[in-house]
C-alpha cells in the first residue's frame, strides 16, 4: 500500500499516512495534522510503496 508524506503548513509537523490510492484521492482535502489539527497539510513527496525498513 502506498504511503504519503505530508507536512503541516501550520506547525511544520511531518507525518506519514498509509492508504489506498482511491482513498488518497478521496481524502486529499481532508488530511488533518495529527499534532495541531490543521487542515493545511501539504503532500511532501511522491507516493512510494510501503518500505518499512526506511527510516528518515
Ligand atoms: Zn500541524
Amino acid at each position: 500500500m502506498p504511503t504519503y508524506e505530508y507536512r503541516c503548513e501550520k506547525c511544520g509537523k511531518k507525518f506519514t499516512l498509509v492508504m489506498r490510492i482511491s482513498e488518497h484521492s478521496e481524502k486529499k482535502c481532508k488530511i488533518v495534522c495529527p499534532k495541531c489539527g490543521s487542515k493545511k497539510a501539504r503532500q511532501e513527496l511522491q507516493p512510494f510503496f510501503a518500505n518499512t525498513s526506511k527510516k528518515s
